[in-house]
């Protein structure tokens, strides 16, 4: 069996380990865009802090590993077509050197592409995006130039990229549409990471940007239509499915333009999977069709299709289930599965229960839906927040098995207590 994963980041990593540890015998090839060994994708802004992007490198994924495990890496090329009929690929290098091979079973995991709002001057100098570490080295290259940078967009990677430029000494602007981590927050929640800012960050919340100025470089952007100048513009806006290579294939796409696929994550096709932020999942409580551009996610779908690649039948149901982490400005931030807005976008009524312990500087919230069953949570702390956020996902799977039983105490005893209080005991 002959298993050929297009994309290294988690959803094509995953697939092709799983692949390999449930089939010993198969051969399984990664091809990739990228030139360096694997990164977590937060590391692409800490890389403008810490040049030294072996430090950032997650070395079970790194070349010599999967090498090691008999995965074979080919780096620095783009597959360009592929014929399903003959079921073979081809490609090219940097250098126009042209490939092909053939595959038995094929996982696309070709991740998202930077998702810029359509506004003039965008295409100008000075106007960046993050998507990979090379896009950092191109940011890191021209840093010395900058000295005030806008900021669009508060997600997590927005906030995360804030931080460092802010640790930089650099000015910071940030233009927030309607308010922080808009679809992950509850809007207290929101308010409160707010509050937790520093004063250096200048953000300016309920404004869009009207368009990007300067004749060949940027030079601000303009708001309410006054121009806040800048020499640099960052576009943190999210990213939309990298469907180029299906739609090349004719595989079947979605409303929402991600790759279709079924719980298995096969696609139109038999044979060929797809996962990551290059597909449309389903929703863990309706079973609808969502985009979930998130690295957790995009590691369990390739699990999931690795194993399914190789012959496996088993369908893993936590697939899309949400869970992101992340550090910023000295607060854990935890989303787990549902917010009330991804629900409500979904059809689905919820309620909000919040919980605050100011001793560890606290903040919880349980999302319910309408029979009081939880659905998500997210949490602010001051630390051990990814702790309290694996008891609200033990929560919110509701019996599936999961591998860690973190227990809160010592440190989170009273929040562990108020959660109890609301939620039953914890084991
Ligand atoms: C700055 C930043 C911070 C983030 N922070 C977080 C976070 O804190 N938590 C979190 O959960 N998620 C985070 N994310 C999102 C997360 O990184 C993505 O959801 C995840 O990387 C998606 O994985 P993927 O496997 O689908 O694709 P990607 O990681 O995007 O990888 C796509 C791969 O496909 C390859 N490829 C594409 N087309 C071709 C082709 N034609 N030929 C060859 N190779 C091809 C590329 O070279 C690359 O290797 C962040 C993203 C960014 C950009």
């Amino acid at each position: 069996m002959k298993v050929v994963v297009i994309g290294y980041g988690p959803g094509g990593v995953a697939a092709a380990t799983a692949a390999r540890a449930f089939d010993s015998n198969s051969e399984v090839i990664i091809y990739t865009g990228e030139t360096i060994d694997a990164h977590q994708k937060p590391g692409a802004s800490l890389a403008l802090e810490y040049p030294n992007t072996k430090d950032l490198t997650i070395p079970e994924w790194s070349f010599k590993a999967l090498t090691e495990k008999r995965i074979e890496v080919v780096s620095g090329v783009e597959v360009t077509s592929i014929d399903i009929a003959n079921q073979t690929l081809s490609g090219q290098n940097a250098k126009g050197g042209k490939f092909d091979n053939s595959y038995d079973k094929l996982v696309l995991a070709t991740g998202g592409l930077p998702s810029i709002p359509s506004l003039p001057g965008t295409e100008l100098k000075g106007v960046y995006t993050i998507q990979n570490m090379a896009d950092t080295t191109i940011i890191g290259s021209n840093l010395s130039t900058m000295k005030r940078v806008v900021v669009v967009g508060a997600g997590f990677s927005g906030l995360e990229v804030a931080e460092r430029l802010l640790t930089m000494g650099k000015e910071v602007h940030m233009i927030v549409r309607s308010r922080l981590m808009r679809s992950q927050l509850e809007e207290p929640m929101s308010d409160e990471l707010s509050s937790r800012l520093p004063e250096s960050l200048v953000v300016h919340q309920g404004v869009s940007p009207g368009s990007v100025v300067g004749t060949s470089q940027a030079t601000g952007i303009t708001l309410n239509g006054e121009t806040l100048e800048a020499d640099a513009v960052l576009f943190m806006t999210g990213v939309k499915p990298n469907t180029r290579l299906a739609e090349q294939m004719g595989l079947e796409i979605g409303d929402l333009g991600g790759i279709k696929i079924n719980k298995g994550m096969e696609t139109s096709t038999p044979g060929i999977y797809a996962v990551g932020d290059c597909v449309e999942m389903y929703d863990t409580l309706t079973e609808q069709p969502v985009l979930l551009p998130i690295g957790s996610v995009a590691a369990r779908a390739g699990r999931q299709a690795g194993v399914a690649a190789v012959g496996g039948k088993k369908i893993y149901e936590d697939t899309a289930l949400r869970f992101q982490y992340d550090r910023i400005f000295g607060t854990d931030i935890v989303c787990v599965g549902n917010s009330s807005v991804t629900a409500n976008s979904v059809g689905i009524e919820t309620k909000v229960s919040y919980l605050e312990d100011s001793a560890e500087f606290s903040k919880v919230a349980l999302v319910m839906d309408n029979d009081g069953r939880l659905i998500g949570g997210q949490v602010l702390t001051s630390r051990q927040g990814a702790r309290l956020g694996y008891q609200i996902l033990e929560r919110v799977e509701s019996g599936a098995v999961i591998s860690e039983r973190p227990l809160l105490e010592p440190r989170h005893k009273r929040m562990k207590d108020l959660i109890e209080q609301t939620l039953g005991p914890i084991q």
